[in-house]
């Protein structure tokens, strides 16, 4: 038997706070909607809930973001504390506390550009660490249960009692506790009474070949999304491309389909050079089949997702062009 002094220390859990309702403050403990995102440090949060104090945890605070204001330079800065914090031996995974607003867009990013061998897991909350049922503290012990159990992988989201896969979250509802959906996919394990319990594999893909040449936020091309409905008018495209857009998303109607005032603007937008991806507004599905456009299609990426990719797209040409 190893003595006290031998016997091996916990795997640490590195939490990385960037704000959101679940770090956030509001003044009534029934108010679920006016708080501030953002107020709370990430060790508060930690040390709020009772069950982590027997974990061995390293908490930071990057940012105190309501996280519709996330940017480029935000997921660099993840990134690179990702990576620094993955790379260390005691270290079993990663937590990162986020606004549920964009959280699919910085797993999504993540997803493609962040080697994780071991878990990096995001969490958030619905209502304010303030109210009288907050979802934040089971949530935060759940992502802590999963950054430390043996074997997992990947960029995972702890939400609701639910393992979704980075690559596809959506957020489907605007302030009901229960906002996730995983898609058609479904998810890909559930986390019970402490136990984790798996569905199906962990997520493997590669990653994006401008991971390796990612620029600083400054030097990302702008690249926009722009929503297809009934009276859609061209001019927010032309307004667009004149303000530098260098790829636009177009989110369609239905399984793709474009208003025709957009589609004839996005096909000039091609001719001088935009880079332009058809995918569906509606919130499951993505578009399938025969292309119906010039429009070449995103698949089965929500808009967010393929802007993150044509992001990436537009950014892997460039180095590839520079290193020519
Ligand atoms: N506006 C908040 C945010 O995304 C919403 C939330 O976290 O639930 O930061």
């Amino acid at each position: 038997m190893p003595s006290l002094a031998e016997s091996p220390s916990p795997p640490v859990v590195v939490v990385i706070g960037t704000g959101g309702t679940i770090a956030g403050a509001a003044l009534r403990a029934d108010d679920h909607v006016g708080y501030r995102s953002g107020a709370i440090a990430a060790d508060a949060l930690v040390a709020a809930v009772p069950a982590l104090a027997a974990h061995a945890i390293e908490a930071e605070t990057l940012a105190r973001l309501d996280s519709c204001d996330v940017d480029p330079a935000i997921w660099l800065a993840l990134r690179v504390r990702c990576s620094a914090a993955l790379a260390r031996p005691e270290v079993a995974g990663v937590v990162i506390t986020h606004g549920t607003d964009t959280l699919e867009e910085t797993a999504y990013f993540l997803h493609r550009t962040l080697a994780a061998p071991k878990p990096v897991v995001l969490t958030a909350a619905m209502r304010p660490a303030t109210a009288l049922s907050a979802d934040g503290p089971q949530n935060l012990l759940d992502a802590v249960t999963l950054a430390e159990a043996a074997g997992v992988r990947g960029v995972l989201v702890a939400m609701g009692g639910q393992v979704y896969a980075g690559a596809d979250l959506r957020k489907v509802h605007g302030w009901r506790v229960d906002a996730f959906s995983a898609g058609d996919a479904g998810v890909v394990g559930a986390l019970a009474d402490g136990k984790l319990r798996r569905y199906r594999s962990w997520p493997d893909a590669p990653l994006h070949p401008a991971a390796a040449v990612l620029p600083d936020a400054a030097a990302w091309p702008a690249v926009d999304i722009v929503t297809s409905h009934a009276g859609a008018r061209a001019e927010v495209i032309s307004a667009l491309v004149q303000a530098g857009a260098r790829g636009l998303v177009i989110a369609g109607t239905g399984n793709g389909t474009v208003h025709h005032t957009l589609l004839a603007a996005a096909r000039k937008a091609q001719v001088a050079g935009v880079v332009v991806r058809r995918a569906s507004r509606c919130q499951l599905g993505g578009v399938v089949g025969a292309p119906a456009t010039a429009l070449p299609s995103a698949g089965e990426l929500t808009p967010p997702q393929a802007r993150i990719e044509l992001l990436l797209d537009l950014m892997a040409a460039e180095a590839a062009a520079a290193a020519r």
